[in-house]
């Protein structure tokens, strides 16, 4: 039996668990990648599995980082059910259709663009369509109901008290005739809060996998938060302005709607004039108005005596962009509710474009902000952000409550954990990186079983309560010498068989090099100006001697600069999204400075290639991007296989079958390359100059061993 973490490790988004046993696979979540631009760029490209292969999926939540990648699946191939809660059914229609429409509209300006250039088109990740296809796989249950879903899989959903419909996991499966409970608690509430029952306690898992968005936080308290509500909305409405809450269309808008209706109800702040403003929140309130039966207690009275929060004299909900519009013109007295809740998406901005200069007015976060998005700059304190490509100052006051937020916070988690009498291995997931792992310490200090943070795309063979990381077993004899510095990655089929990052990309400012960092090539860009001229149906570039300036020929072949020629002709149309060719003092932030050591013996930033540069952008590229663009070499898509035999004859490696594309440059090693049977994928990516080699040989070994062994990477 074995669980993958394809998504929400090292992260807060793109949730998706991979649990193999017997002959089956299934998934649970399979979400969207956001935030960052690197970790933006997984929801593009293949899976790390065979979509057609996956039996079924168990899916917790209709929040778009859990459910919005289900359509991609679905295009991709995926026949099988998908299970959840008849109320995350009827969310995800709407909310995977808004994604769908999302995807089409991002894609179709990028489009105009390219249009123009002449430059070919991109497809969305999914669309519309594909969104209404996924809606035929869902399998409704209830809470508490308990359903063999597959041969050796039963599953049973409980209340997570995080937003409506959100459930908790418990799945026994049964392997060779012995049964291991999983317990996916998905994402948890907090106890007591608005319109949500209470989450469930469970009490039995062997292996448990448990989010940590706030595992080490603390909210404020329900008294603190409404008091603290009421006093930024009697100071936002006595100042004349108009105060702005960014919130996710689904959970958040109904909280701060409730909250709303109680403090007036109360008299403690003035009758309002709100409005929403978000199609898709006022869709996903209409799910909520019609599943009454799940609210919790008091908010099922509030609706029987007619106060209900969804609806009233002072509760508007905008409908068109005119509407929308309309609201710009008003200065003062308005409490404007609309999407995204990080502010870097939506019709927010537009509100934020014409309020945030303004003193009288007032923003109120009331979730998560993740980092690099405006509403986290916003938080931090910036007197200026630049929204749809102006600079606006910030003058109006930015208030943040915590309190709101759908996810327990430590001491939440922490007493939802403590209700369990037999809890075997924890997985922390879910958190960013400093949050998963101090929650993971206090976890095993107070509960004293074990616990881990798992790896993006880390794999672990389970047996009862035992769980061994089988990028650990299998190379734990790999070794990297002390002063190397880069990524390593071993991909064989679409399985992400290792991976580790080593070093500092930025030792300025101390940034670690992380698995999405793009790294300089150095001269294996020639093999992609090579690449690029075979594509354009020049024989002459598959001759047998690889050296020569290719980049020379591609600019007389095309009397275009070679590394446009690239970019159109190869990282295009292999979607390598991270890759690109950058001026060495305008990289991307995901990018690695070279270090070079002088003869001195002292380690300097790479100013040698700074200078022999010419001018000449350098290309950068990630090592999944490398890993992919094997793989479609591998698989004959990008050209006829004979071509790529051909293409590749000069780069074999000693070992039979392997190849070696090798790049270098002063402060730069770059090695990629691997087998075309049984693809088997080795990138080892260096901004030093140490042990890239040595690190090559042993990752290409031990994936030639693993092919032979087979048994521990079964499936
Ligand atoms: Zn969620
Ligand atoms: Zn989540």
């Amino acid at each position: 039996m074995r669980i993958q973490f394809l998504g929400a490790a090292g992260c807060t988004s793109g949730s998706c668990y991979l649990l193999a046993f017997g002959d089956k696979q299934v998934l649970v979540d399979c979400g969207l990648f956001q935030g960052p631009e690197e970790l933006k760029q997984r929801n593009y490209g293949d899976f790390p599995f065979v979509p057609s292969e996956i039996d079924a999926v168990i899916l917790t939540h209709a929040h778009i980082d859990h459910s919005g990648l289900l359509p991609k699946l679905t295009r991709l191939g995926f026949k099988g059910p998908i299970y959840a809660t008849a109320v995350t059914a009827d969310l995800c229609a709407v909310m995977l259709a808004d994604s769908g429409h999302i995807q089409e509209m991002e894609v179709e300006r990028k489009n105009r663009k390219l249009a123009r250039r002449g430059q070919p088109l991109l497809t969305p990740i999914y669309t519309v369509e594909d969104a209404a296809k996924t809606m035929e796989h869902f399998k409704r249950m209830v809470y508490d109901e308990e359903l063999e879903v597959l041969p050796g899989l039963r599953l049973r959903f409980r209340d997570a008290g995080h937003i409506l419909g959100a459930a908790i996991a418990e799945l026994w499966v049964t392997e060779e005739g012995e049964t291991t409970k999983f317990v996916f608690s998905g994402d948890l509430g907090n106890v007591g809060q608005p319109i949500l029952q209470d989450p469930t306690y469970i009490t039995e898992a062997d292996v448990l996998v448990i989010e940590s968005t706030y595992g080490t936080r603390l909210h404020e308290q329900r008294e603190e938060r409404l008091e603290h509500l009421a006093d930024v909305v009697n100071r936002t409405m006595e100042r004349g302005g108009n105060l702005l809450i960014p919130a996710f269309a689904l959970g958040r808008t109904q909280d701060v709607l409730y909250a709303l209706r109680v403090l007036q109800d109360q008299g403690a702040i003035p009758p309002l004039t709100i409005y929403i403003d978000s199609p898709l929140a006022s869709k996903a309130t209409e799910v909520f108005r019609k599943h009454t039966q799940v609210f919790d207690y008091e908010t099922r009275a509030m609706v029987r005596e007619d106060r209900s929060p969804f609806q009233g004299p002072g509760v508007h909900y905008t409908e068109t962009v005119e509407d929308s519009k309309r609201l710009n013109s008003i200065s003062g007295g308005l409490v404007i509710i609309s999407a995204s809740g990080m502010a870097d998406a939506g019709r927010i901005k537009h509100h934020l474009k014409h309020n945030l200069w303004r003193p009288q007015a007032a923003v109120l976060l009331v979730g998560y902000q993740a980092e690099g998005t405006l509403g986290r700059r916003l938080q931090d304190g910036a007197e200026e952000v630049r929204i749809h490509g102006e600079q606006v100052k910030v003058r109006a006051e930015i208030a943040t409550i915590s309190g709101f937020s759908a996810h327990a916070d430590q001491a939440g988690l922490l007493s939802w954990l403590r209700r369990f009498r037999h809890l075997g291995h924890v997985f922390v997931t879910h958190g960013e990186k400093e949050s998963a792992e101090g929650f993971a310490e206090l976890i095993e200090g107070e509960l004293k079983v074990p616990v881990v943070v798992p790896r993006l795309d880390e794999s672990y063979e389970l047996k009862g309560t035992q769980a061994v990381s089988t990028w650990d077993t299998h190379y734990r004899s790999f070794s990297v010498e002390e002063d190397f510095s880069g990524v390593c990655q071993v991909v064989q089929g679409a399985e992400v068989q290792f991976r580790g990052a080593y070093g500092l990309a930025q030792r300025r400012f101390k940034i670690p090099n992380s698995i999405f960092t793009a790294f300089n090539l150095g001269s294996a860009r020639q093999f992609f100006a090579r690449l690029a001229l075979v594509r354009l149906g020049h024989e002459a570039a598959l001759v047998s001697a690889p050296a020569g300036d290719w980049e020379q020929q591609l600019a007389e072949v095309t009397g275009q600069a070679p590394w446009e020629v690239v970019q159109r002709e190869v990282l295009q149309p292999a979607q390598l999204r991270s890759s690109g060719y950058f001026y060495l003092d305008q990289l991307p932030v995901w990018a690695a400075s070279g270090y070079t050591t002088t003869s001195a013996g002292r380690l300097v930033e790479n100013i040698y290639a700074l200078a022999g540069a010419e001018e000449k952008p350098q290309l950068f590229a990630s090592a999944p991007d490398l890993a992919r663009l094997w793989q479609l070499l591998a698989a004959g898509e990008f050209l006829p296989l004979e071509e790529v035999r051909r293409l590749l004859a000069p780069y074999r490696a000693k070992r039979p079958g392997a190849y070696r594309i090798e790049g270098q440059a002063p402060g730069v090693r770059a090695l990629f390359g691997g087998t075309l049977e049984e693809p088997l994928t080795v990138v080892v990516l260096s901004n030093g100059e140490q042990g890239a080699l040595h690190a090559f040989e042993q990752l290409l070994a031990l994936g030639k061993a693993g092919e032979a062994s087979g048994s521990t990477f079964g499936q």
